[in-house]
């Protein structure tokens, strides 16, 4: 009988952010165990390095101290032992995002890679896990949520749990603490939430919500759903906001207000972009969680995974991720068309566009997208939003090319029947081969321009194909999102060709635009801008003052840059128009017509010619 590798994670000290873990392994490596922590977590691309955060590490040997040399960043090699060795550690944990490990005295949180070891050449072992509870009475009724695989433990319990590998054991995110929890099926697949943070959530609605969405995406894929239970790890506090997609749950996070009372609309802006969270993490248990590039297979967490592919695995989660929205019927089209335009809106604002394609983009997440600094919107695109753009023209092209009979559903479809359901790769030059198998000819060229060109995408002439306009318009305000023109707004009239941000009633230029008026000038990001012909600025009134002008005019602008008093002649440009919104267009042709119907009903599965 092969051993199983056994953990035991115990809370110890809350207050010092403290996890102990021991790690017993029965039949060691005879010639001396190697052990080490992953640099970076499966659906983050940044090299995290977990290993830092291990503060005290001991050996022993069938009961014996056994010393252990540290061999680089990420590991430990131990002298030689015969079993069983027993590996006892500390792990410093006070990371509030989905991608690290945290514990205070109101909750606990970690990720298998922050807190579980690799023992090399066993890594295809059972895991067993015992998760401790901490000790003290403030800590009687804390629960446990996670997707991991009960063993001894009861639902929402501390105890025993398990793994069929170590690549599983760090998959399955762990909450501890008090939360809420709701629960529903989808095709006879147990569903659960757990809430944590203080807000009074309707949870009924949020559950009744989640239903629709999940029930949407297992009949898009087709029946029945890869997992045999999901759980929805939700967070809310004032953190960041984000998720992060694994094989049987997600974990998010977001702001309280982003959750629905019992009075929300439900078109209310912070919950429907909550509610595309939840469907894009959801998706991924499909796309990237078991449709994954081959070079993920299997995954090296010592160093970095380069693949061009990043766009096909993000950007079209998040084009199907609102687009679900609309198509399980929790927003309307026209709320669809908005957030389609606000997404146009983001991308019009990246001048990187001309410099990075989004095969570049994919290959340098890294470093560039997991890294960005002022110069970002000038040097690169992304592959979340650009990529989500590129989804959408090729969903039309392929709609176009065969007249209605194929779509990118269809391309969904022959990726999960040849790479989610058997487990192969999907090879750097694979999704483009498979989407022109299903369109019946070589869409060599159109991939050249979508993915491999800078130059912009052809999406006005793609959405007029299904009666939908795309127009443009300047911005009403300093972060106008994109959508309709407001009839009692009016256009911004000139452009400092900056963005700002507020740091505690100072303005500080966070990014100047390639070529505009702000680095024609000399103005730099991080300067704090004081006053404009004199007059102090704030972001309430900088509107206002930049509406008092017309373009070319010159302005004097007078600023810190560390900490030196400077001022710049300012020559202000015209704001460009790069606001968009869509349109669903009446007058169009009975054909046309049918077509976008198509678009916006979707093809689950079972319709699948
Ligand atoms: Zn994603």
């Amino acid at each position: 009988m092969i051993e199983p590798i056994t953990y035991r994670i115990t809370p110890a000290d809350p207050g010092a952010h403290i996890y102990t873990v021991v790690c017993t392994i029965a039949d060691p490596d005879p010639d001396g165990q190697l052990l080490s922590l992953p640099a970076w977590i499966p659906g983050s691309y940044l090299i995290r390095d977990y290993a830092r955060h291990v503060v005290r590490l001991s050996a022993r040997c069938a009961g014996t101290a056994l010393p252990v040399v540290k061999m680089d960043k990420s590991a430990w090699r131990c002298e030689p032992c015969t079993g069983p060795l027993r590996i006892e550690y500390d792990v410093y944990a006070n990371d509030l995002s989905v991608r690290g490990a945290l514990l205070d005295m109101n909750r606990g949180f970690f990720n298998g890679v922050c807190v579980f070891m690799m023992v090399h050449g066993r890594t295809d072992r059972p895991c067993s896990v015992s998760i401790e509870r901490p000790d003290g009475p403030r800590y009687a009724d804390w629960q446990v949520a996670t997707a991991m695989v009960p063993d001894s433990a009861p639902l929402w319990g501390f105890g025993g749990y398990r793994a069929d590998d170590y690549d599983e054991l760090i998959d399955h995110p762990v909450e501890m603490g008090n939360f809420r929890t709701g629960e529903f099926e989808v095709a006879g697949v147990p569903h659960r939430l757990a809430i944590s943070g203080r807000r009074r959530a309707d949870i009924e609605r949020l559950t009744a919500d989640l239903k629709k969405l999940c029930g949407h995406h297992v009949r898009f894929f087709g029946e029945p759903p890869p997992m045999d239970r999901y759980l929805f790890l939700v967070t809310t506090l004032a953190g960041p906001y984000g998720g992060l997609e694994h094989r049987a749950s997600t974990s998010l996070m977001c702001r309280r207000s982003d959750l629905p009372g019992p009075n929300t609309p439900q078109e209310w802006k912070s919950y429907r972009r909550f509610l595309g969270l939840c469907s894009h993490e959801y998706f991924h248990t499909w796309h990237i969680k078991r449709i994954k590039p081959a070079v993920f297979q299997p995954y090296d967490l010592s160093r970095e995974a380069h693949t061009r592919l990043m766009w096909v695995f993000e950007g079209i989660t998040s084009y199907y991720d609102d687009l679900a929205l609309q198509r399980s019927g929790l927003i309307s089209v026209e709320s669809y068309l908005e957030l389609l335009g606000e997404t146009v809106t983001r991308v019009g604002q990246m001048p990187g566009r001309f410099k990075q394609s989004l095969a570049d983009a994919s290959f340098d997440a890294w470093t560039r997208h997991y890294r960005p600094d002022e110069n970002t919107p000038n040097a690169c695109v992304s592959y979340y939003t650009k990529g989500a753009l590129a989804a959408l023209a090729l969903d039309l092209r392929l709609r176009e090319l065969t007249d209605g009979a194929k779509s990118l559903d269809d391309v969904m479809h022959a990726l999960w029947e040849h790479h989610g359901r058997t487990g192969r790769g999907v090879p750097e030059e694979g999704f483009e081969a498979l989407t022109s198998a299903v369109a019946g000819e070589d869409l060599g060229e159109f991939f050249d321009l979508l993915v491999r060109s800078t130059a912009e995408l052809p999406l006005e002439r793609l959405l007029a194909t299904v009666g939908i306009g795309l127009r443009f318009r300047a911005p009403v305000s300093l972060d106008d999102p994109g959508g309709p023109p407001d009839p009692r707004a009016a256009a911004m009239q000139t452009s400092l060709g900056a963005r700002s941000r507020d740091d505690s009633g100072r303005i500080l230029l966070t990014h100047v635009y390639d070529g505009g008026a702000a680095q024609r000038a000399g103005l730099s990001a991080e300067d704090e801008l004081l006053a404009i012909d004199g007059i102090r600025v704030t972001l309430q009134n900088l509107p206002e003052i930049l509406n008092s002008h017309a373009p070319g005019d010159e302005v004097s602008c007078t600023f810190y840059r560390r900490e030196e008093l400077m001022s710049v002649r300012v020559r202000l440009q015209a704001p460009e128009k790069s606001i968009a919104w869509l349109t669903l267009d009446e007058r169009i042709p009975a054909h046309v017509r049918e077509r976008r119907a198509a678009w916006l009903a979707g093809t689950p599965a079972a319709a699948r010619t």
